[in-house]
Formats: structure tokens, C-alpha cells, sequence
């Protein structure tokens, strides 16, 4: 695989209902070690494009790539490179917290010790460390999605898909998830997430898509979607711009850099490798919302909030390591 390409690679991506298209000829490309946000109003099709990016539903026509692979004809091996955190988990009703983190973990080859190793930090992170023995069908909505997180975090995927993550999340596990999706960028990982959150994505993201009717109705940094609307324009009133419904014609995405730095991936210290994964990796999703977990322990200090997509990203990519 070729790591200048893209990792995540849509082309002419369509979804169609009947006579609607949910997701209508979407084209978009997030380079590795990215942290990338999918914005649009209610309806515009980000939560079908990652379910079609999680080889859960199939395009109606186009195709979505991560990592080279097909996300519906290799939705196997897409899961294992990919965690993916769903915007409303479902679990089983008769499994624990910690049988659920089990299971995900051994779903993806990993031992009891090492989920152990990897799972504890998180749920101790997220404040989860208590609920363990409880029935996750008794859970909180938070604590859900907390759990969901950390199943998608245990395999250490290249590649975490996470649906408006911090739905749900009261502001402290809103702020671990922020310094997680951090720290993954800094091991060269790369975030692919769907927010409604403006400020959230204007504070974390290198770069910003803005999907509208199913088509991309701009995609760049701060920078570039200001050069395309106005100099001083927020995030927000760029927002608007494109979509509302008297918006002038979709503004084309900035060409990628020809020359967009692969992450270098450093050893991480063992106790500081988190992954995500999504469940099903035996074949066709059980059901949406069905998700895979992978041991995680990250204990690395955090570092400050990166205050995104200005020029100068606050979250820096890691630099291109050629030889990896
Ligand atoms: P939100 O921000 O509200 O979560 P979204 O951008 O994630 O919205 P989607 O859930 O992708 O939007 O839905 C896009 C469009 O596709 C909506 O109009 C929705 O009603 C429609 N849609 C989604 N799933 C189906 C389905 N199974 N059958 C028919 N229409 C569908």
C-alpha cells in the first residue's frame, strides 16, 4: 500500500432510497494521519455514507476505499483496520461491560491479558472502571458510548469511524475523548468523525468536509473554505453558506497537497496502544450498531487541546517516514 495515497477514498459514492439519493455521487479523500470531520445539516447523509464506509449498507453505485480495500467487498478486512464507534451502540442485553470488552477483544485475536492491559486504562479514563460487572443493556447512554469507544479502541486500528462521538458524553468524557482522538493523530492514526458541533470540529480538525443533499458541499481547512466565502468567516457562518437551501452552487473541495505527509508511526510505549474496532468480522454486519472491541491503555500525559484548522494545525501530523 502506498502511504502518500489516501486512506480513506470516496469516489462518486450514491445511496439510493427509492426515487431519493441518501448520498448522491460524494466525492472525498482524507490522507493518513488526518483528523478529519464530516459536517451537514440533519438528513444529509453522513451517518449512510460511514455506514457504507463500515461496509454496512452497499452503495447503490461509486465505491468508498479505506486503505485500498473495498468497504463492502472487503468489509472484513476493512474491520480490521478500522474502528468504528456508532452514533447509538446496541449491545447484548445478557452481557456484562467487561464480557462485552472480552468478547470484542477476543473477536479480534487478542488475548484475555492483553485485552485486560489495553481496557483498563480506558475505563479508567472514561470513568467506566465501576460499571464493569453491571449489565450493559442497564447502562446510561453515555456510558454506552463510552463503552463503545473502547471496544472500537482495542485492535489499535489505523482508522477510527466515529459517528457523532460525543452524543451523549457529559463534558468530562467529552474532554478524554477529545485528548484520545489526540493522541491516536499523533501515532499517525487517522480520525474520520461526523459531528454537529462546529466548534468541536474547528477545535480538533486539520481539515473539514460539509456535506449537503449527499454531495460534498466543501471540504478543506479554516483557511480554505474562508478563501472560498469570505476572509474572516467563522466555521458557522461557512456552514451556512453552503447549505443553505439559497446557496450558491457547491463549493469544489481544495485539492489534497501532492505531497501530504504519511504519518510516522512510532513504536508506542505498551501501555499507550489504544484501538477501536467494530464486531463482525465474520461477515455481514449482525445489525447496525454492532460493535467490536479491542484492548486500549493509554496512559500518555495529555497535551493541550490542539486548537484546530487555522493555518497552522494544532494537532501535528507526524512527519513522512518513507521507509515504513
Ligand atoms: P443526522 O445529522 O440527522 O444524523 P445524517 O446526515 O446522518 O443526519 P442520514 O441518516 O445519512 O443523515 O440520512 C440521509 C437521508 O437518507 C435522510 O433523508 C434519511 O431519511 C434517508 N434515509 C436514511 N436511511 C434510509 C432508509 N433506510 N430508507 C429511506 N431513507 C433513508
Amino acid at each position: 500500500m502506498d502511504v502518500s495515497e489516501p486512506i480513506v477514498r470516496i469516489d462518486n459514492l450514491t445511496k439510493r432510497y427509492g426515487a431519493f439519493d441518501a448520498v448522491a455521487g460524494l466525492d472525498l479523500k482524507v490522507p493518513r494521519g488526518e483528523l478529519f470531520a464530516l459536517l451537514g445539516p440533519n438528513g444529509a447523509g453522513k451517518t449512510t455514507t460511514i455506514r457504507m464506509l463500515m461496509g454496512i449498507l452497499q452503495p447503490t453505485s461509486g465505491c468508498a476505499l479505506i486503505d485500498g480495500l473495498d468497504c463492502f467487498k472487503d468489509r472484513v478486512e476493512v474491520k480490521r483496520r478500522v474502528g468504528y464507534l456508532p452514533d447509538e451502540p446496541i449491545f447484548y442485553d445478557y452481557l456484562r461491560g467487561g464480557e462485552i470488552l472480552r468478547f470484542v477483544g477476543e473477536m479480534h485475536g487478542l488475548k484475555r491479558d492483553e485485552i485486560d492491559r489495553r481496557a483498563t486504562p480506558l475505563l479508567q479514563r472514561l470513568e467506566l472502571a465501576d460499571a464493569t460487572d453491571e449489565y450493559a443493556a442497564n447502562y446510561s447512554k453515555g456510558m454506552k458510548k463510552k463503552l463503545a469507544l473502547i471496544c472500537a479502541m482495542l485492535h489499535d486500528p489505523l482508522v477510527l469511524i466515529l459517528d457523532e462521538p460525543t452524543n451523549g458524553l457529559d463534558p468530562y468524557a467529552t474532554r478524554t475523548l477529545h485528548e484520545l482522538v489526540r493522541e491516536k493523530v499523533a501515532e499517525g492514526k487517522t480520525i474520520f468523525f461526523s459531528t454537529h458541533l462546529l466548534d468541536q470540529a474547528e477545535k480538533l480538525c486539520h481539515r473539514v468536509g460539509i456535506v449537503f443533499k449527499g454531495k460534498l458541499a466543501a471540504a478543506g481547512t479554516l483557511s480554505e473554505l474562508r478563501a472560498r466565502v469570505s476572509r474572516n468567516s467563522t466555521l458557522e457562518e461557512i456552514f451556512f453558506s453552503v447549505t443553505s437551501t439559497e446557496a450558491p452552487a457547491a463549493l469544489a473541495p481544495a485539492p489534497l497537497p501532492a505531497t501530504f505527509p504519511a504519518p510516522r508511526v512510532e513504536a508506542a510505549p505498551s501501555e499507550s496502544a489504544v484501538q477501536v474496532v467494530p464486531l463482525d468480522l465474520a461477515g455481514p454486519p449482525a445489525g447496525e450498531g454492532a460493535v467490536v472491541l479491542v484492548p486500549v491503555a493509554v496512559t500518555k500525559p495529555v497535551e493541550e487541546l490542539p486548537c484546530l484548522m487555522n493555518d497552522e494545525p494544532a494537532i501535528k501530523r507526524p512527519p513522512r517516514d518513507d521507509a515504513r
